[in-house]
């Protein structure tokens, strides 16, 4: 069995963040990226500081936009609008899940689609769908697609069966993957809670990947010897012997699937190290872009 770890994959990516970030110094250009944080969410903060943190490490302009879980719909969409015209910020970011009755899909729609780093404005999706390259993909489904390559998992002609079909996870890597060119034209399946008889449906995948949010939801049974496993759950459990209380564990039975399996992403160290490292890349090329070059 080998193992898929995010981190050698995430530090190429990082080597052509510094080549690309070399290019826009010359050209008196700093990238800028701006998360938004609606509420107190610790995983959420976790997330958004990781992020941060990799912004501050690359020489990224970093603003983090902290708001508490009361701002009304009006005044996070004119936190947005505001983001949108400032010339110093290339890409926004709305952490999710938003708290509350907060309407995220209209929070999404507002981002300037040339600032959408994280791939979810409708304009973005549709590039990615009709296989524009001028489109930002989503960050996981992005970073979970650029694992396989670098692995060097055939992907052309296999069977891949996504369970979950959020837009953030599931249905994206789903258009990524039945398109064209590296990484793609495989055969996809999406799988989700009113998938009849999962278990059947799972174990046709030469790829399974695993964006449900259940932990350790996909065991040994659901999937086929030989298969390439794709963990994108990163789930909070409790575990009194862990520092922090709780550890994280992703959507597969790691222990007993790795024993099957060709390959296998672990969680912690896998997809979600790749997500941060597709976001820093997507900032870059907005900004790119931007200065036209
Ligand atoms: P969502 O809750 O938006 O979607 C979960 C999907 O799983 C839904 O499509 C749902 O089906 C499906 N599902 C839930 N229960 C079952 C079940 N019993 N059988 C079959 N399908 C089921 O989650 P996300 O897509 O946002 O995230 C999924 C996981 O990925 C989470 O653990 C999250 O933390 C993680 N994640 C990791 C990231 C990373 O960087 N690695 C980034 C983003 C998310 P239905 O639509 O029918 O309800």
């Amino acid at each position: 069995m080998k193992l898929i770890e995010g981190k050698p994959i995430a530090a190429a990516v990082y080597e052509e963040c510094a080549r690309e970030l070399e290019l826009l110094k010359a050209a008196g250009v700093t990238p800028g990226l701006a998360v938004v944080l609606v509420g107190e969410d610790p995983a959420s903060q976790a997330y958004v500081g990781m992020k941060d943190k990799k912004c501050k490490e690359l020489g990224l302009h970093s603003v983090k936009l902290e708001r508490p879980a009361t701002i009304s719909q009006r005044d996070l969409e004119a936190l947005v609008e505001e983001l949108n015209t400032d010339d110093s910020i290339h890409g926004i970011l709305v952490q999710m899940p938003l708290p509350g009755d907060l309407d995220a899909d209209a929070v999404i729609k507002k981002i300037a689609p040339e600032k959408d780093v994280d791939g979810l404005h409708p304009q973005n999706l549709g590039k990615i769908a009709s296989e524009d390259p001028t489109g930002f993909a989503p960050c996981t489904p992005f970073g979970s697609q650029r694992m396989l390559i670098e692995s060097g998992i055939e992907t052309s002609g296999k069977s891949v069966v996504i369970v979950g079909r959020s837009l953030l996870v599931g249905k994206s890597l789903a258009l990524l993957m039945m398109g064209k060119g590296p990484g793609a034209n495989a055969t996809v399946t999406v799988a989700h809670s009113r998938t009849k008889d999962l278990a059947a449906v799972t174990r046709e995948a030469d790829i399974l990947v695993a964006a449900i949010g259940v932990p350790h939801f996909i065991t040994a049974d659901m999937v086929k010897d030989g298969a390439v496993v794709i963990d994108v759950g990163i789930n909070r459990v409790e575990d009194a012997t862990a520092k922090r209380g709780y550890r994280l564990v992703g959507d597969v039975d790691f222990d007993a699937v790795a024993e099957k399996c060709e390959a296998i992403t672990p969680v912690p160290g896998g997809v979600g190290v790749m997500t941060i490292a597709m976001l820093m890349a997507n900032t870059i090329r907005a900004a790119k872009l931007k200065a036209g070059l």
